[in-house]
């Protein structure tokens, strides 16, 4: 690992680190180390790494702000890129704005709606980038990325870059078509806006905040919503249901304010998080026969 590690730093590619914990990178404050953990400074630069790994055959994860991660207590193996300051450009142009992948969406939206532009209203409480967000087509309040996206510029894994339409993003709920069948690195986001009144996109973004601070467990690390919802069924009230919450594993516990949610209590591990949703998905699966698949994303070595 020594000698990859030199070669990438000889690239001249940004921040780059050997073993960086990534209990520093997520949100539920837990994971282990990253291998190697690049931070890239501009576009040129994680497309020139992308090519080097590309040629090299080294496994590479894309991370944002970790608010949709699990990393396991070993680490991942490979290279973490993590977009960043470098990627969070933002040019608005009338009521279309183009904004870079590393750029924070809870900082997007406030600054949007403040210039008096609605369509982002949904995203003042979600933690992550805009390309986390545009690769899980994150929503809430009934919108999501899909409703306002135009067009995507994806670094892909031969090291070609594409802007591509919301079509062939292939959106559908928490899913993109990044996830599973082509992968790739969202670098930039196009966003179709409307123009509205300044005071009611401010008012119901306050609305949309107040509303997460009286249900959701705001104060403790997380990574929101654990499940993704079993429609019709929604997680969080299976969860509450069947009794769960406040059920603690190690350093793991089912918030008593939603039941979708698991809170890093003090020193959770992620094999803390692990049993306990394997816990919440067997009692689910016996008591209502339905099966629970996680929406959180749980990475690294098993
Ligand atoms: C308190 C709390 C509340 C939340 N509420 C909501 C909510 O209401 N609605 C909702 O949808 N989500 C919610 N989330 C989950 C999370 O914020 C979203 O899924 C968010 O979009 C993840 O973005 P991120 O940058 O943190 O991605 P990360 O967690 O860093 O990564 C998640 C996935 O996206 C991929 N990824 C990250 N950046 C890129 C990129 N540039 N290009 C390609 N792939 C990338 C990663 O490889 C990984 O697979 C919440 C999380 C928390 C902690």
């Amino acid at each position: 690992m020594d000698g990859l590690f030199t070669e990438i730093q000889e690239l001249n590619i940004g921040k780059v680190k050997r073993n960086e914990l990534l209990s520093q990178h997520t949100t539920m404050k837990i994971g282990g180390p990253a291998d190697i953990f690049i931070e890239p400074a501009s576009l040129g630069d994680i497309q020139k790494v992308m090519t080097f790994l590309k040629e090299r055959q080294i496994p590479w994860r894309a991370i944002g702000r970790g608010s949709n991660l699990l990393v396991s207590d070993k680490g991942i193996e490979g290279v973490v890129i993590k977009l960043g300051p470098g990627l969070d450009h933002l040019t608005i142009n009338d009521s279309t704005i183009t904004v870079g992948g590393g750029h924070s969406l809870v900082s997007l939206s406030t600054l949007i709606s403040k210039k008096g532009l609605s369509g982002l209203e949904f995203a003042s409480g979600i933690p992550g980038s805009v390309g986390g967000a545009v690769y899980m087509n994150a929503g809430a309040h009934g919108s999501d990325i899909s409703k306002i996206l135009t067009k995507a510029h994806i670094l892909f894994e031969d090291g070609s870059m594409e802007w591509i339409s919301n079509d062939e993003m292939e959106f559908t709920y928490r899913t993109s078509v990044l996830q599973k069948k082509r992968p790739g690195i969202v670098l930039e986001a196009e966003f179709q806006l409307t123009k509205g009144d300044r005071t009611s996109i401010v008012s119901q973004m306050q609305k949309n905040k107040d509303y997460r601070k009286e249900t959701q467990p705001w104060n403790f690390p997380c990574a929101g919503s654990i499940f993704r919802n079993p429609l019709p069924n929604y997680a969080g009230k299976l969860i509450e249901d069947a009794g769960l919450k406040g059920y603690q594993i190690g350093g793991a516990k089912i918030s008593e304010m939603h039941g979708n949610f698991i809170v890093n209590a003090g020193n959770a591990t992620a094999k803390d998080v692990l049993d306990l949703i394997q816990y919440i998905k067997e009692t689910i699966l016996t008591s209502y026969g339905i099966k629970m698949e996680t929406e959180v994303e749980i990475i690294g070595r098993g």
